[in-house]
């Protein structure tokens, strides 16, 4: 099923081809400073099932990372909503910022990742698996 998706201010909009598959939970400081909150919630979604309908997104490389690869995080440059990160090792996939998406219904992490930079007061009760760094 398509769905749709936009940033805060509504200048960027997207659509996707299908659901989501592989959907996660990304608790590392990096994620933690660009939400400003206390994790983001990701869902990688092929490049070519990507399509951005209307806006233009900016793009921060982000290269303060743990294996010195940079990530590429986009964002509206109007009211600065994460849309989606590259990550390199993931060629062809988007890992699309969920809280985004117009509708979050179907988000059920599968995942957490960056256990080891949580924040102390989130409690995991989902029972996804938790990789202390990234996961395998
Ligand atoms: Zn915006
Ligand atoms: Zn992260």
């Amino acid at each position: 099923m398509s769905e749709t998706g936009q940033c805060l201010c509504g200048a960027i909009k997207y659509r996707i081809d299908n659901s989501p598959q592989m959907a996660g939970v990304c608790h590392c400081k990096n994620c933690q400073r660009q939400a400003g909150s206390a994790f983001s919630t990701l869902a990688g979604v092929p490049t070519t099932e990507f399509h951005l309908i209307q806006g233009e997104l900016k793009l921060y490389t982000d290269t303060e990372t743990e294996s010195g690869n940079a990530v590429q995080r986009f964002f509206c440059g109007n009211c600065g909503s994460p849309i989606y990160s590259a990550v390199p090792g993931f060629e062809g996939m988007v890992f699309l910022k969920t809280g985004t998406m117009d509708d979050t219904s179907g988000f059920e992490p599968q995942f957490h990742a960056w256990g080891d930079t949580k924040q102390n007061w989130v409690a995991i009760t989902d029972g996804a698996p938790v990789a202390a760094r990234n996961p395998g």
